[in-house]
């Protein structure tokens, strides 16, 4: 069993998807991610369509954000997630950007930092990514995230309409 800690921490995870039905694929891991050992799954954002980053010949993504209050460590919640991105198939070709049955970023542990070579603490690209902070935002406005400026001001500062991005409804 992962190492468990005494309180319950708010953690923000970040789900992202382009292969194989993506939204069926996203609203899989949001289920995976509601049955967490040692958590409890308590806000989760719309889901999002945005163009791909990176090589252009894949299909678009889907991405949501949710939060989850955990008891696991910030290592042992990033195991669990990978074992989830493992269930769904994920396969690790190592092309950067490239296309994906899942991917699961811990954005945000608490007010957590963290640089090991397996974690880093928040996520190092939230602030460049609309299709994290536009759902992010839903869920959480006001969250505080350590060593960035408030969730309005990156909002703000971030070219919005790129990727291209919409918002579904569920
Ligand atoms: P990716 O291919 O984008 O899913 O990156 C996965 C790799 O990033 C794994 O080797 C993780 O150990 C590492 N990693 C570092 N920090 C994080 C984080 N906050 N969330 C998810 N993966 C992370």
């Amino acid at each position: 069993m992962s190492e468990t800690r005494p309180h319950w921490w708010p953690a923000f995870i970040g789900i992202g998807s382009n292969l194989g039905e993506p939204v069926q694929q996203v609203e899989q891991a949001i289920k995976a991610l509601a049955g967490l050992e040692q958590s409890r799954l308590i806000l989760c954002s719309s889901l999002y369509r945005s163009a791909p980053v990176g090589p252009q010949d894949q299909p678009d993504f889907i991405n949501a954000v949710v939060a989850v209050l955990t008891r696991l460590a910030p290592q042992g919640l990033l195991t669990s997630l990978q074992a989830i991105e493992n269930v769904q198939g994920r396969t690790r070709s190592g092309e950067r950007w490239g296309p994906r049955t899942l991917d699961l970023d811990l954005l945000v542990y608490g007010q957590a930092s963290v640089a090991t070579a397996e974690l880093t603490l928040p996520h190092p690209r939230i602030a460049e990514r609309n299709f994290v902070l536009l759902p992010l935002s839903e869920i959480a406005p006001h969250l505080p995230i350590p060593g960035l400026p408030s969730v309005p001001q990156l909002v703000q500062q971030l070219v919005l309409s790129e990727p291209a991005i919409e918002r579904l409804t569920r």
